[in-house]
């Protein structure tokens, strides 16, 4: 059942050999007197009906198909794929596509599933148990970020030249809104799509593109009007990457995220047809502002199961780890800590799933989604911070997770909109920001 399974300690030792021997003469081999305490088994508090709240048992079987994958297919190989600063998109979304996961809430038109938003949600929150945060990002950045758009506005032809693809896993998407000057500031990018007869002449680059080395093709936010009027002035386009003029500059080197691949890649007179505008031209800041509704959604889901399985761990670890003569964990100061964190992790999913059912219910939850992103961004930052001080010495090592993800997923207050304008957000809907 959803959210009581018992995770086994495997989950935060990672897999070499060395770490392994490493690990067992620190943690496991220490003299620690076996108290009837020691023994119990540690619980996590969430609560199965919840789930409910939003899950039936199609989501929860659609979990467990995809945990098996996860298992199978992506769990046993992160380890590597982080040593290599890469990991194989093309044949991971392949398998993810020939099991429907990569088109959940796409029209059956297309390959997709044709369910709501809800079972988006339910997976990105499975997908929080791949060991790492790189490959669920890249999974959201195909089903997630850069298709959502295509799948409400696109046409017909477009629907089966790009969305079938990315939801079969033929296909490698990505998503290019950000540049070298622009981040933060969406209506201040500078690339420019010309036009000239019937096709768009594309100039500029864009910066920190996940999955950009191996996409087949970009969802591009692109000036094609006057530049006066930045909200109105863009438009979504579906660029092939394999267009004469285009350049991966560089794959950037980063401190977290390593396995999933972020790219630098510039535009010299790109030439794609003016068809390839996503919906009407022109709306394109608007249709990435409600793309960008979706991905806050998923970035606060695909946390709850990590932030989970720290605390979990990290309870199992102190409980073993003795220091002056009793576990870590007696300590009032820890296991209360756990205890608040855990509550935290419980508020997180409540306005998660409060959002989630108000937006399938066709309301606008801009506000709502904000917060759910302001606050997964700090309770990341918080929790994992507060749980690698007690791994001691351990926490501080690559031979566990929870350092692992203490670097991964530093990057969910900076991504996708930084915990800043998420406060400005918030604060424009509560009228409260200054003119
Ligand atoms: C690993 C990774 C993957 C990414 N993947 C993608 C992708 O696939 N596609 C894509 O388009 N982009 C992607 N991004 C870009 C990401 O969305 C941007 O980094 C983010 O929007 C912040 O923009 P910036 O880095 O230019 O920061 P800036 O805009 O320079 O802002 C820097 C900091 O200033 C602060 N700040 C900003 N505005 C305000 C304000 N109004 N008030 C107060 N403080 C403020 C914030 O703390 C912010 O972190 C990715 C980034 C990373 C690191």
């Amino acid at each position: 059942m959803l959210h009581t399974r018992t995770f086994t300690s495997n989950i935060f030792k990672l897999q070499n050999a060395e770490h392994l021997s490493l690990y067992r003469s620190i943690f496991l081999c220490q003299e620690v007197k076996q108290k009837s305490d020691q023994s119990r088994e540690i619980y996590g508090s969430s609560d199965s009906k919840m789930a409910e709240i939003i899950y039936n048992s199609d989501h929860i079987q659609l979990q467990q198909s995809l945990r098996k994958i996860i298992d199978q297919e992506i769990n046993p190989y992160v380890d590597q794929w982080e040593k290599d600063g890469h990991f194989p998109a093309k044949t991971v979304f392949k398998k993810l596509g020939s099991a429907g996961f990569l088109g959940v809430t796409k029209p059956t038109d297309y390959g997709g599933l044709g369910l709501d938003f809800t079972y988006s949600v339910a997976m990105a929150e499975e997908l929080g148990n791949i060991n790492c945060g790189g490959v669920p990002m890249a999974i959201g950045v195909q089903t997630d970020m850069a298709t959502p758009a295509l799948a409400r506005f696109g046409s017909d032809k477009l629907k089966k030249e790009f969305l079938e693809p990315s939801i079969s896993g033929d296909s490698v998407a990505c998503l290019g809104v950000s540049e070298v000057g622009a981040g933060s500031d969406v209506a201040n990018i500078n690339t420019r799509g010309s036009r000239q007869g019937d096709d768009l002449i594309i100039n500029g680059g864009k910066m920190w593109i996940t999955n950009g080395t191996q996409a087949d093709w970009m969802c591009l936010l692109a000036n094609t009007g006057e530049q006066k009027q930045q909200h109105k002035n863009k438009s979504l386009i579906c660029l092939p990457m394999n267009l004469p003029g285009i350049t991966i500059a560089k794959k950037i080197d980063k401190m977290g995220m390593r396995c999933s691949d972020t790219a630098q890649i510039y535009f010299e007179d790109v030439r794609v047809p003016r068809s390839h505008i996503i919906g009407e031209e022109g709306k394109g800041f608007v249709y990435q502002m409600l793309q960008f509704q979706e991905e806050r959604l998923y970035a606060a889901a695909v946390l709850i199961s990590p932030l989970e399985n720290i605390i979990r761990e990290t309870a199992k670890y102190t409980l073993q780890r003795e220091a002056f003569g009793k576990p870590l964990l007696s300590n009032q100061v820890i296991h209360f800590r756990l205890a608040e964190l855990e509550t935290e992790i419980e508020l997180l999913r409540s306005l998660l799933y409060r959002t989630v059912a108000l937006y399938i219910a066709g309301n606008d939850v801009t506000k709502l989604a904000s917060m759910c992103k302001l606050k997964s961004g700090r309770l990341a930052r918080e929790l994992i911070d507060s749980c690698l001080q007690y791994w001691g010495g351990m926490g501080f090592t690559n031979d566990v997770l929870v350092s692992r993800l203490y670097r991964d997923f530093r990057l969910i207050s900076i991504g996708g909109g930084a915990d800043e304008v998420m406060l400005s957000v918030i604060c424009k809907y509560l009228n409260i920001l200054p003119k």
